[in-house]
């Protein structure tokens, strides 16, 4: 007996499916550093460019003098500090839920959320597109775990019917891979025809979507009653680290109780708090950062029909284009960085067998020029490809 993991790894990279960490050298920001080289990236999750505004980083550094390096020891031991609490009171106002509570990471506010509200006997119907988070807090929680085709009310209703015990439907808000939105209205009147609840990770939504940032729930007017457990993440739009959950006084003393990832983690570093703080003032004020979003959105949109790119569904800053096969996914990637341009192919089991992609993001942080460079070294390498493609006269 032994572990083979040479064969394991051998395999990944007869897949093309090996993965690798380009190394950053500079701050994040369109224009960085990469593996000794300057690119221009269109792969962040930085949507409003709060990741290094000089306020963010001043309130970082703030928090730091004041508060310390470290979060110390978990939430009910020692480490809920002045700033998490703080920024608990303000993610309930600007959510306009009764409360919300902090925890370190994205991935461990799902899982938390999901163990704490379900065990065996219970039903966890998720989208079959959720984010890895999602679905490994559903199994991990014991419950019976299935999963409905993506976004369809209709393949949601068939499983519903069959639920039993306590039953929580679970969607991502904005599809992390794909950009659309949940259908949250038609999901929500299923849910509750049920008596179901509905969980949404809006981990893409807050911050670029809604009249305020207020995300997927915001955009489509819902509220607690439609949606009572409500996840938002801050290392992407907000610029910072963390997530929370937001919803009634009941759920969130039951998260305190029972959320395992929440009660055996150190807190995040105070002073993250006092960043978050600050980016989420900036994210209500500084409304022209959603605006430009909006437009760099529209001008990629057109630009991208007009080479021929096969986009998807997708009105958020996440424009994949959709190429397939995994190889040719990652021979465009690698031609867009020959010419300086930072875009990730996706591939599998990140997202479904044949339908790997260029994952583009957009960030109030990237000009107008520079999208237009990302759109002419786009159209150059798809010609070069297309080159390469065509059988050999
Ligand atoms: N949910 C979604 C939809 C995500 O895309 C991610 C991160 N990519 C997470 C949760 C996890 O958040 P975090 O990075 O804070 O762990």
């Amino acid at each position: 007996m032994s572990f083979d993991l040479a064969s394991r790894l051998k395999a990944r990279h007869g897949d093309n499916l090996y993965r690798q960490r380009p190394l950053l050298e500079s701050p994040q920001g369109p224009e960085v550093v990469v593996d000794g080289r300057p690119m221009l990236a269109f792969c962040s999750n930085d949507y409003l460019g709060l990741a290094a505004h000089p306020e963010v980083k001043a309130a970082l550094q703030r928090g730091v003098d004041r508060w310390g390096a470290g979060g110390g020891a978990s939430h009910l031991v020692i480490g809920h500090s002045g700033p998490h609490h703080d920024l608990e009171l303000a993610l309930a106002e600007f959510t306009g839920r009764p409360r919300a509570l902090l925890f370190s990471t994205g991935y461990m506010a799902n899982l938390g959320a999901v163990t704490a509200l379900l065990g065996k006997g219970d039903s966890v119907l998720e989208d079959r597109l959720n984010h890895a988070s999602l679905l490994d807090a559903g199994l991990l929680s014991g419950a019976r775990f299935s999963r409905y085709l993506h976004n369809d009310v209709a393949s949601l209703e068939s499983r519903l019917a069959k639920a039993e015990g306590n039953t929580l439907v679970v969607t991502d808000g904005v599809f992390s891979m794909d950009g659309d939105l949940a259908d949250l209205p038609a999901l929500c009147a299923a849910a509750k025809a049920r008596g179901a609840w509905v969980m949404v990770d809006d981990a893409h939504g807050f911050g670029p979507l809604g009249a305020t940032g207020g995300g997927i729930v915001e955009h489509f007017g819902l509220g607690l009653a439609d949606v009572p457990v409500l996840v938002g993440t801050l290392g992407k739009a907000f610029g910072t680290a963390g997530a929370f959950v937001a919803g009634s006084e009941e759920l969130i003393e039951t998260l305190i109780q029972f959320a395992r990832p929440y009660i055996y983690t150190t807190s995040q570093p105070p002073a993250v708090a006092c960043a978050t703080l600050k980016s989420l003032e900036l994210l209500q004020r500084e409304t022209w950062r959603r605006e430009h979003l909006d437009r760099l959105i529209s001008r990629f949109r057109q630009g991208a029909a007009e080479i021929g790119l096969t986009l998807m569904d997708s009105p958020t800053p996440i424009q994949p284009i959709l190429i397939g096969d995994s190889a040719r996914a990652m021979k465009l990637s690698a031609l867009l960085r020959e010419r300086g341009i930072l875009v990730g192919a996706i591939r599998p089991p990140t997202v479904p067998a044949g339908s790997a992609r260029l994952r583009v993001t957009f960030s109030a942080a990237h000009s107008e020029e520079q999208l237009e460079s990302l759109l002419s070294a786009l159209a150059e390498c798809w010609a070069t490809l297309a080159k390469e493609d065509a059988p050999h006269a």
